[in-house]
């Protein structure tokens, strides 16, 4: 039977953040709620993306939920092993009866007079609920680069995000690959392999650091038979983690290391100085994303593979031209070109008090208190909203903190007899205010091209401050911080 679409909590997307959301409710003995996702099936991101080699470069015991035991095959978790784990997690809480697959959100309004929520779902059904909480993530929407003559293409074309389900063959085949960001250095050095060749435009240079090798045996048997042995190992990437962040916010000495130890490594990994300099970034590290891999430099040397340090800006019948106008033949285009970060819970609309629509509400830019709710909007919260992604640690320890957060505040609404919270607009300004003056001492707003800002330079992705940081100050939920009625 499907829940009923009346009821006390709707949860928006069953990825990573939906699921522990769901958890949290379940466990404080919450079950009028369900999960609506617009796909057939549980997982985000771990879903969508299904390119070769496609996998966590945060590691493993860091990439999983504190309270989640999973036992890790290795090191840094593959795609499928990351979603077979949030089926496991789906299945041992015994969340399927709360999940409607396939059944998008497209619309939800707030009645002022009803103290709920409105929802009108791609089914063509509605429903209403007191507390929406939106979990789908910032990495959803594919962003396709304007690219003049794509339409001419002769070839096959897709994003890495929406990786062909029929069996495909790379064989014997001329690939572009445009971009050079953390799908594209997993995705390239696999496809290499059989591809006949492989040209991949770079825009930016990345800084790439190595991965640590994979675990040996008795580490794995010590993992698997003493629980808490991971648990150390995860508090050391933790701390590992909050020394880069450190580096990101402008600890000059710190980050130079770190920017060293990449170029040590891109020194040892290329030795022809012509490639090395096409791979020597040209910016500030932490400004970008550093990529963890230790085949992509290998697989740059290979024979069958060039790195046009170029922009790719038109298509024709058969190939990419770059920017200098020089031809490279292709059969296949690989997008590897990233999201639209900030456009967040578009194409959803969201309509709170007097009729404002979020996109109102966040113009010129998205903005919300600790990510996870706007003056406005009453009982609506979100996981992994504006100012909450990292640059160096583990997004699901952020979203455990959310789910915490979001879960007492809802246990506090139905305890005090109170129908709604509306978050305070001197707190969603004073909050605004820290963001932008601790976002100017990151490497982040340090002036490269990332989705971590926008076309201002203003940070709109990014937590700006140490990930503990988050923690301590959203730990305690505050009424006083809400307009109740
Ligand atoms: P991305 O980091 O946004 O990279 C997009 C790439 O496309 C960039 O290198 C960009 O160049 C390039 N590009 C765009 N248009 C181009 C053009 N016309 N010609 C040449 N290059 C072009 O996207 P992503 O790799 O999909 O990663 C997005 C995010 O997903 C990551 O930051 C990360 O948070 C997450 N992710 C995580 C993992 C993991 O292992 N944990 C793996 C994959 C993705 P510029 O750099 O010049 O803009």
């Amino acid at each position: 039977m499907p829940p009923s679409p009346t009821v006390r909590t709707v949860i928006i997307g069953a990825g990573a953040g939906g699921l522990a959301m769901a958890r949290e409710l379940r466990r404080s003995g919450d079950d009028d709620f369900c999960i609506f996702e617009r796909s057939d099936a549980i997982g985000g991101v771990w879903r969508d993306n299904t390119y070769p080699g496609a996998a966590c470069d945060v590691p493993s015991h860091l990439y999983s939920f504190s309270w989640d035991t999973p036992r890790w095959r290795q090191r840094y978790a593959t795609q499928p092993e990351i979603l077979a784990n949030l089926n496991a997690l789906c299945n041992r809480e015994g969340l399927e009866p709360f999940l409607r697959l396939g059944t998008g959100v497209e619309r939800l309004s707030y009645s002022e007079a009803l103290q709920r929520w409105h929802l009108e779902l791609t089914t063509g059904e509605t429903a209403t609920a007191q507390v929406v909480i939106s979990a789908v993530g910032q990495l959803r929407e594919p962003f396709l680069p304007r690219i003049c003559g794509s339409e001419l293409f002769e070839g096959e074309s897709w994003h890495s995000s929406s990786w062909p389900t029929r069996k495909i063959s790379l064989e014997g085949r001329d690939i572009a690959v445009i971009g050079t960001g953390a799908s594209a250095i997993q995705l390239v050095p696999e496809i290499a392999r059989e591809a006949h060749s492989v040209t991949v435009f770079q825009r930016t240079a990345p800084y790439v650091l190595p991965k640590a090798p994979p675990w040996s045996q008795p580490q794995q048997l010590l993992f698997d038979h003493l629980s808490f042995t991971s648990k150390v190992d995860r508090l050391l990437l933790f701390l590992r983690g909050e020394v880069l962040t450190a580096g990101y916010l402008r600890s000059h000495s710190l980050s130079k290391r770190i920017a060293l130890t990449c170029r040590t490594y891109l020194e040892q990994a290329i030795p022809s100085p012509e490639l090395r300099a096409k791979c020597t970034p040209n910016y500030e590290v932490g400004c970008k994303r550093i990529l963890f891999s230790s085949n992509w430099y290998p697989t740059l040397l290979r024979p069958n593979v060039t790195l046009v340090a170029n922009e790719a800006v038109r298509l024709d019948a058969d190939g990419v031209f770059d920017a200098d106008g020089q031809h490279h033949p292709a059969t296949v285009v690989i997008y590897a070109t990233g999201f639209q970060g900030q456009s967040f819970l578009q194409p959803m609309e969201v309509i709170g008090q007097n009729g404002q629509t979020l996109r109102e509400a966040w113009s010129p830019y998205p903005k919300a208190y600790f990510g996870l709710a706007v003056a406005g909007f009453p009982n609506f919260f979100m996981i992994y909203g504006p100012n909450t992604n990292l640059g160096a640690n583990s997004v699901l320890y952020m979203e455990e903190t959310q789910v915490r957060y979001i879960a007492t505040a809802i246990r506090y609404l139905h305890a005090s007899h109170f129908s709604s919270l509306n978050l305070r607009r001197d707190r969603e300004r004073s909050f605004e205010r820290w963001i932008a003056r601790r976002s100017k001492f990151t490497s982040y707003t340090s002036g490269c091209r990332s989705w971590y800002v926008d076309t201002q330079g203003r940070n709109i992705n990014n937590w700006p401050s140490f990930t503990w940081n988050y923690r301590r100050k959203l730990g305690q939920f505050q009424s006083s911080d809400y307009e109740l009625r």
